[in-house]
């Protein structure tokens, strides 16, 4: 494997682990009757299209954008609200 596929590959490792301590805590905190654990969500969902772009990006050597994975970098991306 080629070194900038393995950069990619690790920083997507990296994302999906921040994505799970997000998860993790959201669960704890609805188990613990914490209440609203919707930002919890949010960034672990973040976190995981970042992890999926970057894998995209291993797997076919473009860049994908993280908000909508489009095989498309340096677009206006048109599931980004303003
Ligand atoms: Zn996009």
């Amino acid at each position: 494997m080629d070194k900038r596929r393995q950069e990619l590959i690790d920083g997507a490792i990296h994302w999906e682990a921040l994505a799970d301590r997000e998860d993790e805590q959201a669960d704890w905190d609805h188990a613990h009757g914490y209440g609203d654990v919707t930002s919890f969500r949010n960034r672990a969902k973040l976190y995981r299209r970042t992890a999926k772009s970057l894998r995209l990006e291993a797997e076919t050597g473009r860049p994908h954008c993280t908000n909508c994975l489009g095989d498309h970098p340096n677009h206006e991306c048109k599931t980004y609200k303003k």
